[in-house]
């Protein structure tokens, strides 16, 4: 039997979110001034969504388990277990999140297995890896969206050491090494190493112009001369990149990055893999991290939705297979005929948009979302016009 249920998710409140984009994205009353950083949809153990089933409503967690045939599905299954393997996110990163690299599918099974035999409790700060899966993640802005995202060409880093006098010393620690020699010495520089070389470089550039949103504004922005923090390097060995509203990117395993300032649609591995370098008051254990993180120099791809018609739009992925995202665009009275393969969702983000399946038809206003259990056809249809996303099995 398919079905297609009202879903209903849950905002988490992280220090660096906003204040106002989720809760008027979503119509939530925000008097009390709370910072609201992200928004889940998935089925997360401590933050499921809640399904609204014609027996009640239910953790989507425990839907699932009840009935994986149901609710996933038999490819579904094969490929990933009893388990939803994605996680649908609304993004308002207004302070920097923290540098960070996920696992691939081979690394986090290890060292999953590793810190469990080690003895290492689940939720102890210093655990890396709290569960067996990779997390693969893409984003779509939905405002201009400014994110560090992968090494830069090793030509580009070096002219960034040389031309800033603070950071020339670090020039002959580079020489004719390797990339991932010069990160670990980074990664493991003192304290006082990191006063001494990014203290006099951050009240520079406070004191002087720097063009918006460069490197060195970030640097300014973000550093603090009392206590710099490694990760702030990342501002000269990363790509900065800004995304325009509607353009997506995709984080292999493996590639650091960090999200600085916008807002977004994040669909990821349902995972909470993430190794850290910097920008955070969390753990960061640097030869973790430098057991998983790629320093090779890579090129950002922005990702264009492509489709036969604004109806109906797609994100390729390069030789992704965990996830796919659309963007479902309605003008008034338009509709677009879909069927669910495997487990699917819809969030509604503008408009309101109409929901027909055989078992029953659901009014899915601005911020308002659905579960689709697989082999389920289903309309999409717009009054007033409406913009939806649709996170699936590829
Ligand atoms: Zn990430």
């Amino acid at each position: 039997m398919s079905a297609a249920y009202q879903l209903v998710g849950l905002a988490q409140h992280y220090a660096w979110g906003g204040r106002r984009f989720i809760p008027d994205l979503m119509k939530l009353d925000n008097h009390g001034d709370s910072r609201f950083a992200e928004w889940w949809l998935g089925a997360h153990e401590e933050a499921p969504s809640i399904v609204m089933t014609p027996l009640g409503p239910q953790p989507l967690n425990y839907a699932i388990a009840h009935d994986p045939d149901a609710y996933l599905g038999e490819a579904c299954r094969r490929l990933h277990g009893e388990r939803l393997p994605f996680l649908l996110k609304v993004l308002d990163v207004s302070e920097p999140l923290s540098i960070q690299v996920h696992p691939d599918a081979a690394m986090a099974q290890a060292g999953f297995a590793r810190e469990s035999a080690a003895g290492i409790d689940l939720h102890a700060p210093e655990r890396n890896y709290r569960d067996p899966y990779p997390k693969p993640e893409m984003m779509v802005a939905l405002s201009p969206f400014w994110l560090l995202h992968g090494f830069r060409e090793r030509a580009a880093i070096e002219a960034a050491l040389e031309a800033r006098p603070e950071l020339r010393g670090l020039s002959p620690v580079l020489g004719g090494g390797t990339m991932t020699d010069f990160y670990r010495y980074l990664l493991l520089l003192s304290q006082a190493a990191l006063y001494e070389i990014l203290s006099p470089l951050i009240l520079r550039l406070q004191n002087e112009e720097t063009a918006t949103d460069s490197p060195d504004d970030w640097m300014a922005r973000v550093g603090d001369p009392a206590r710099p923090d490694c990760g702030l390097f990342a501002f000269y060995l990363l790509n900065l990149v800004c995304l325009q509203p509607g353009q997506a990117i995709y984080q292999p395993a493996r590639l650091p990055h960090a999200y600085l300032r916008g807002r977004n649609v994040e669909l990821m591995a349902n995972s909470d893999n993430v190794l850290r370098a910097g920008l955070t008051a969390k753990h960061v254990d640097a030869e973790a991290l430098l057991e998983v993180v790629d320093c090779s120099p890579v090129t950002p791809r922005v990702i264009a939705a492509a489709g036969p018609d604004a109806r109906l739009m797609r994100f390729e992925l390069p030789g992704e297979t965990w996830f796919a995202l659309d963007r479902v665009g309605l003008l008034a009275g338009e509709e677009v005929a879909l069927t669910a393969s495997g487990p699917e969702m819809i969030l509604v983000v503008a408009g309101a948009v109409t929901l027909s399946a055989a078992v029953a038809t659901l009014q899915l206003a601005q911020g308002q979302s659905a579960y689709l259990q697989p082999g389920t056809p289903y309309r999409l249809w717009a009054g007033q016009g409406g913009t939806a996303y649709r996170a699936r099995c590829p």
